[in-house]
């Protein structure tokens, strides 16, 4: 059986940088947040999603995240509805992508609410990719010119790196890439083994 090996890690930790080197040693990589932004553009999805809101949340056939973030980070229970939408939606499209696979050992799935969406229970091991929040910070400050405020408040509704390390079977202090490199090497030879 193809083992699903999980990667996941806070905002601005470095997850999607250690997964494009997982993937650049051929191993399959799939990347939960660009399929469910790829899934939000279904138009059965978009039916759905504009369903739960009395506000109109389509703008040019699409989706406006911005505005539909801004509903569900006010309202607990129209984010329940939300996700009750895409992560099903997620999980079967991954399922699919998983049988288009079953060839390689292993597999990994980044994914940045690998635990908050409960995910991390149907892989076989978890990696998770930590850095100090303070350095988390100014990295997505760097990355993504939004300001410390902004950063704080996506950082809000994420687990606690210490929650998040107590389930995980590996984890990367992503601070010197090169060393962090390094141990991936480490985790995918024993994982390789598996
Ligand atoms: P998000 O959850 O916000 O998507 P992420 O965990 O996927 O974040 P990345 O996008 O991989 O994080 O990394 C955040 C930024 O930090 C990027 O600009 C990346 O190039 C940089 N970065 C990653 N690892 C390191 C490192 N070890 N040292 C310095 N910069 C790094």
């Amino acid at each position: 059986m193809t083992k699903i090996i999980g990667l996941t890690g806070g905002i601005g930790s470095g997850k999607s940088t250690i997964a494009e080197y997982i993937r650049s040693k051929g191993i399959p990589v799939y990347i939960a947040d660009d399929q469910a932004k790829a899934i939000m553009e279904d138009p059965g999805i978009v039916k759905k999603v504009q369903d739960i809101f009395v506000e109109n949340v389509i703008e040019n056939d699409k989706l406006n995240r911005k505005k539909i973030a801004e509903l569900v980070f006010s309202s607990p229970k129209l984010l329940e509805k939300l996700n009750g939408i895409i992560h099903p939606a997620v999980k079967e499209n991954f399922d699919n992508w998983l049988k288009n696979n079953i060839k390689s050992n292993f597999v990994v799935k980044e994914a940045a609410i690998l635990f908050e969406s409960g995910s991390y229970k149907d892989c076989d091991k978890i990696i998770l990719v930590t850095a100090p929040q303070e350095v988390r910070i100014e990295r997505v400050i760097k990355r993504d010119g939004v300001d410390r405020e902004q950063v704080l408040e996506r950082m809000k509704n994420q687990w606690t790196e210490e929650k998040k390390a107590e389930i995980s079977d590996y984890i990367i202090e992503n601070t010197d890439l090169a060393s962090s490199l390094r141990k991936v090497d480490l985790i995918l030879k024993e994982l390789n083994k598996m």
